[in-house]
Formats: C-alpha cells, sequence, structure tokens
C-alpha cells in the first residue's frame, strides 16, 4: 500500500457511493411526491459543509496531489492504517447500499417526507434508527485512514459531523410528528446509530 494507492481506493468508493445513489436518486424524483419539508437555510448550508468534507476536500486533495495541494499537512504514511481504511470503505459501502434498498421509496437526501411514507423498522433499521447515518460515520473513519493527511483526512468526520449533529434531533421530531407512538415505541428499542451504544 501506498499513499498512491490509498488515494485511487478513494476514489473509486467515491464513484461506488455515486453509483449507488445517483440512480436512487433519479427514480425517486420522478415517481414521488413530497409531502412534508422541513428544509430551510440551515439545513441547505449544513448539506454543502458535510459534502465538502466528504467529497469536495478529499477529492481535491487526491486529485491534486502532484502539484502540492495540502502537502504541507501530510504525516507519516503507515500502510497498515490505509489497509483497515480499505475495509472500514467496504464496510461503509456495503452498509450504504442496504440501507438505500430497504429506505426504498422513503428515502430522500434531506428533511423531508414522502407521499404515502412508511416508517421502515426492518433489515439494518432493526439494529439503529439511522443505519445511513452509521454508513456515513464508516465513511469518515475510512477516509480518516486512508488520506493521511490532518485536513484531508479529518474532513468528512467534521463536515458531516455536522450535519448529523444539527440534524437528527429534527430528523426524529420530524418522525415522531408523522408517526406517533410508532416512532415513540420505535425510539424505546433502538439507538441511533450505534447499536446498544448511542
Ligand atoms: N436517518 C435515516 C434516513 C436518512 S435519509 C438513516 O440514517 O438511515 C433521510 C430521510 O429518511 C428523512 O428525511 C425521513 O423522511 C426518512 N426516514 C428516516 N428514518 C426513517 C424510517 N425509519 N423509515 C422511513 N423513513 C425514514
Amino acid at each position: 500500500m501506498t499513499p498512491v494507492l490509498a488515494q485511487i481506493i478513494f476514489l473509486a468508493g467515491v464513484v461506488g457511493w455515486a453509483a449507488i445513489r445517483i440512480p436512487h436518486e433519479v427514480k425517486n424524483k420522478r415517481r414521488n411526491r413530497i409531502d412534508v419539508s422541513a428544509v430551510d437555510l440551515r439545513e441547505k448550508v449544513l448539506l454543502v459543509v458535510s459534502l465538502s468534507g466528504l467529497g469536495l476536500v478529499p477529492i481535491a486533495y487526491c486529485l491534486f496531489a502532484s502539484t502540492g495541494f495540502l502537502r504541507f499537512a501530510d504525516y507519516r504514511f503507515s500502510p497498515p492504517l490505509a489497509w483497515l481504511g480499505t475495509a472500514v470503505f467496504v464496510a461503509a459501502l456495503a452498509l450504504f447500499l442496504a440501507t438505500h434498498r430497504q429506505l426504498g421509496r422513503n428515502w430522500s437526501q434531506t428533511l423531508e417526507l414522502r407521499k404515502d411514507h412508511t416508517l421502515v423498522t426492518h433489515g439494518v433499521y432493526r439494529l439503529v434508527r439511522h443505519p445511513m447515518y452509521s454508513a456515513f460515520f464508516l465513511w469518515t473513519l475510512g477516509q480518516a485512514l486512508l488520506l493521511q493527511n490532518w485536513i484531508a483526512g479529518p474532513a468528512g468526520f467534521v463536515g458531516f459531523g455536522l450535519l448529523y449533529a444539527f440534524r437528527v434531533g429534527r430528523e426524529e421530531a420530524m418522525m415522531r410528528a408523522a408517526f406517533g407512538q410508532q416512532y415513540a415505541d420505535y425510539m424505546a428499542r433502538t439507538k441511533r446509530v450505534i447499536p446498544f451504544i448511542h
């Protein structure tokens, strides 16, 4: 494992991520009406911050490495950590795929409820209430292990961490308002992103 190979693996992960998400997004847009929307400026800013940390900054780091971009923040490369990052990345993608399949037409990129929204509590949703966010956190861990740079590595955790921290409570309030006792019961028997812990 070399830094360049780790960067190629990161970019391949981005392609895999897009291959899962884009078809889903296209299909959902065509078939689905939005019923409730809690999207405001704050939510939009958070999406941009998250996307920058998870994607734009690390992609730019990988693509422009040869020009010296962010090189001042590199530290000594550890191949075992980069291999571990690869494994975490694969797990993140697998979980991301499972959550898209199981959430199906209820998925949306932001705080919205679809027309005829149903509450999903099966599959990975039985283990935690926000498995797609668990997948994003796994991605941020993989990113930090693959891109051994003090800026490009932790950027994902900072960016997505902010989105998560400011969004999850509102998302749950929206779900509680829509599904009432059914969501309250679901909350009582599950944690948010790490089974049994958080
Ligand atoms: N927080 C979830 C879903 C992320 S997608 C996860 O991490 O897996 C965001 C949208 O999914 C929300 O706007 C909401 O409309 C929808 N959603 C969240 N949890 C859901 C559930 N258990 N069942 C159905 N839809 C859900």
